[in-house]
């Protein structure tokens, strides 16, 4: 995120993950693995928002008391 734009305009933008140069095969990413980088990112952020697809993890998380449900005082 520190160098910005001294690269060409009339190229295709640059990887959103690296800030290389997107392969054609690859677009908009420069390979496959800032491809899945994204990917992953992305469906993190899906089970976030979405917060359905999280039956197996939920019963680690805190959540009764996070959203204190039953005050036992
Ligand atoms: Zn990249």
């Amino acid at each position: 995120m520190a160098q910005q734009s001294n690269q060409e305009p009339k190229q295709a933008p640059p990887c959103p993950i690296c800030g290389k140069q997107a392969a054609a095969e690859h677009r908009p990413f420069c390979s496959k693995r800032c491809a899945d980088v994204d990917l992953h990112r992305w469906m993190k952020g899906a089970y976030v928002i979405g917060g359905e697809a999280v039956d197996d993890e939920s019963a680690s998380w805190p959540a009764d008391e996070m959203f204190g449900v039953a005050p036992k005082h």
